[in-house]
């Protein structure tokens, strides 16, 4: 995926791999099958769009489910230790027309709604509902989470899913600052910038509001590897 809002840091360029040259958004381990809007089509294997674009949501689900397969195997799955989910995921995207995101079994699909911000505009959800199908894919009828304590684990998997996949892959600002300064001072600092933050506000200005919350909490160093995280990633 390439996007070109310059003005805008929290896009990001990145390279889709495992597609199958169809120029859809179809490959190894993820397949984009429909859509309310156009589905993303490129000759070149080019697929720049920005949020607004329903197409910014196919080209984020197939960038996150072919990165979780990716890592899955890097594990070992697949290769010295049994598969994981090693299909081609199909996906759904926009097509139950609520704010909610739910992987199918039965049909084995991923599906994500719309409404709010669109749930595939959201890495982790997006990583969330693949957790749910790769827990659904390791028994052998395809269903899991049929009581409350199943659901549950169902749910608080797919979360640590969405996290320690993300955290490997796009090390964003926050957990490279939790990793710096450690769970108590990371988090304060963030609890006490948000109530600077503006309702609408940007993301170098929440950056800036935590570097500088940082700062009164726990002095220069502290504000100095807060700033240099949000550097990393591209946002001060
Ligand atoms: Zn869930």
């Amino acid at each position: 995926m390439r996007t070109t809002r310059r003005c805008n840091p929290a896009y990001r360029t990145v390279t889709l791999t495992n597609l199958d040259g169809s120029g859809y958004l179809q490959g190894d381990w993820a397949n984009v099958r429909s859509n309310t809007g156009k589905a993303a089509f490129s000759s070149t294997n080019s697929f720049l769009y920005t949020r607004d674009d329903d197409r910014f949501e196919q080209v984020m689900a197939y960038y996150w489910v072919t990165t979780a397969q990716t890592y899955i195997q890097s594990l070992g799955f697949g290769l010295a230790r049994r598969p994981v989910n090693e299909q081609s995921q199909d996906i759904r995207i926009d097509q139950i027309g609520i704010d909610n995101s739910y992987s199918w079994d039965k049909h084995d699909v991923v599906r994500f709604g719309k409404g709010g911000v669109d749930d595939a505009e959201d890495a982790e959800v997006i990583l969330h509902e693949y957790g749910h199908a790769i827990q659904e894919w390791q028994q052998p009828d395809g269903t899991f989470g049929t009581s409350a304590e199943a659901g549950s684990i169902g749910e608080g998997f797919g979360d640590y899913w969405a996290a320690t996949v993300s955290n490997v892959f796009a090390s964003r600002a926050l957990w490279d600052i939790r990793g710096a300064l450690g769970h108590v001072k990371a988090d304060t600092r963030i609890l006490e910038a948000q109530f600077s933050f503006a309702p609408d506000t940007s993301m170098p200005a929440a950056a800036s509001a935590t570097v500088a919350a940082a700062r009164s909490l726990y002095g220069n160093s502290a504000a100095n590897a807060t700033r240099g995280a949000f550097e990393d990633r591209g946002i001060l």
